[in-house]
């Protein structure tokens, strides 16, 4: 889908027709006008930004044999023709990606040296000019140094920093922006408009999300739309086709969130594998809309936001805040869901709606690991108990406080998990019994459970399957002197979190 035919087809040709382009469109047309066309150029920008467009643009204003009073070519001479239909001697085009090396560019070098055959100009566009190698940067930059006349290089990358300076330093340098949420609404309403296709305003600004800024991805996108096309087409229709069910989950745990309702939003991510990353920038993407919209008092984005019509600005600027902070948490956390937990707990906390009874009464069924590729089935009817005749059980309930005593070398907030937790031992599966999924997360990660199951073999002289299960009425094996509710201490003691409020 890369050249999508939408794209193809309402690719720009001529600089009045480029979207959001006027920087560098403008100093173009001024250098053909003027007549002052250099030798080499530059475009840097991430892909879609419309670099290769203008660099074929270019080729045909400074070819056109009959040029427009405003510096656009005429699309109908012989040049601009053979150039449209890529059939224009000329003009070459050459992806650095597949040909890199030092003999492409000696290859080059020598055509290089041959007058143009058509046109006023010969061009050369290099395309990820970055991939080039070393021994072909020397090659080129030769060439650049002693350029022959009539010849013009356009180079575009989308990694500027590989490009070597001595190369960047000889040419025009141009960068490109990704296309602004405008830009890409224009071009969208252009295109429905002349495909005769009607698509509501969220729709659009779904597809503007996805494209990431790009008029490439966008076209791509919405070419994936004509093809289920249909009078009635719906929102959900295009989540599923654009494959972003993340903005449909997002408003669920949003809604969820605003009803103070912590449990059903646990639910929903034991229930979805969330990738908590995206969720949280398409969270802060979405509030940004919100915030901008509201603002400037209209629909700058064409969003639901009737979810955020009750919660101030002010407490809005508080979520952002601890959204942010959650980033940073999560690159340092070796469990990210147990990040997001938080930041909801302290949203909650912040918009006064947290309730104890809205904390988890989870009902969570465990979700059995495979260790040593063994099924591990369990009957969860079963009351856990620790076996009072087994022997093992024996072992490990006079050893358990030695064993979260160890653990809190490997990190003190495993110990402090364990220590209100209960563990049951059958069958060979040890169990551990905990009150928040948050714990589990924790234990169950595959370095704590590692080091886990080493002290517990270490005490009874065999391996076992671990695994955890949480039950917010757990007795802890342990009792602690502080009570088995969460609160906000425990919430900072466990996870250090200090003053990050
Ligand atoms: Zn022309």
């Amino acid at each position: 889908m890369k050249n999508s035919i939408l794209y193809q087809k309402y690719r720009p040709q001529t600089f009045s027709e480029l979207i959001g382009r006027e920087d560098v469109s403008r100093i173009l047309v001024n250098e053909v006008l003027s007549n002052s066309i250099g030798n080499a150029y530059i475009f840097f920008g991430s892909k879609g930004t419309g670099k290769t467009s203008i660099a074929r643009i270019f080729s045909k204003a400074i070819n056109c044999l009959n040029l427009e009073k405003n510096g656009d070519p005429c699309n109908s001479c012989t040049n601009c023709k053979s150039i449209n239909d890529s059939s224009f001697m000329d003009l070459l085009e050459i992806d650095a990606a597949s040909n890199r090396g030092i003999e492409d560019i000696r290859d080059l070098k020598n055509k290089v040296q041959f007058a143009p055959t058509s046109g006023k100009y010969k061009i050369y566009i290099i395309d990820e000019v970055h991939m080039l190698t070393k021994d072909a940067f020397n090659a080129l930059l030769k060439t650049l140094e002693e350029p022959p006349e009539n010849v013009v290089f356009i180079f575009a990358t989308t990694e500027i920093n590989k490009v070597p300076e001595t190369i960047i330093s000889r040419c025009q340098r141009f960068d490109f922006l990704k296309a602004s949420y405008k830009d890409l609404m224009s071009q969208l309403n252009k295109v429905t408009k002349l495909e005769k296709i009607k698509l509501d305003d969220d729709i659009k600004d779904l597809i503007i999300t996805i494209s990431e800024g790009s008029f490439r991805d966008t076209m791509t996108n919405l070419q994936k739309i004509l093809s289920i096309y249909s009078e009635n087409l719906d929102y959900n229709d295009v989540v599923k086709i654009l494959n972003f069910p993340d903005i449909e989950f997002l408003k669920i745990i949003w809604e969820y969130l605003f009803e103070g309702n912590l449990e059903k939003i646990l639910d929903q991510f034991e229930r979805n594998t969330i990738d908590v990353v995206s969720f949280v920038k398409n969270s802060l993407d979405f509030i940004k809309k919100v915030l901008v919209n509201r603002t400037l008092e209209k629909q700058y984005y064409k969003i639901d936001d009737k979810l955020f019509e009750n919660i101030t600005t002010d407490k809005i600027f508080n979520i952002v805040n601890i959204l942010i902070k959650t980033l940073d948490d999560i690159r340092i956390s070796s469990s990210d869901i147990i990040c997001l937990e938080m930041a909801f707990v302290f949203i909650m906390k912040d918009l006064n709606i947290l309730n104890k009874e809205s904390i988890p009464s989870v009902s969570y069924k465990p979700n059995l690991i495979k260790t040593k590729s063994v099924e591990v089935k369990v009957n969860l009817n079963k009351t856990i108990s620790v076996n009072k005749d087994n022997f093992i059980s024996d072992k490990l309930r006079d050893a358990w406080p030695e064993i979260i005593s160890r653990t809190k070398s490997f990190n003190h907030h495993m110990s402090a998990f364990l220590a209100k937790s209960n563990f049951s031992f059958e069958d060979n599966i040890f169990i551990i019994q905990v009150p928040f999924p948050f714990y589990r997360d924790m234990l169950i990660e595959p370095k704590s459970k590692e080091y886990l199951s080493g002290i517990i073999k270490s005490v009874i002289g065999k391996d076992i399957i671990l695994d955890c299960i949480v039950d917010k009425n757990i007795k802890p094996f342990i009792v602690s002197s502080k009570s088995n509710n969460i609160d906000e201490d425990d919430i900072k003691e466990l996870f250090d979190i200090e003053n990050s409020l």
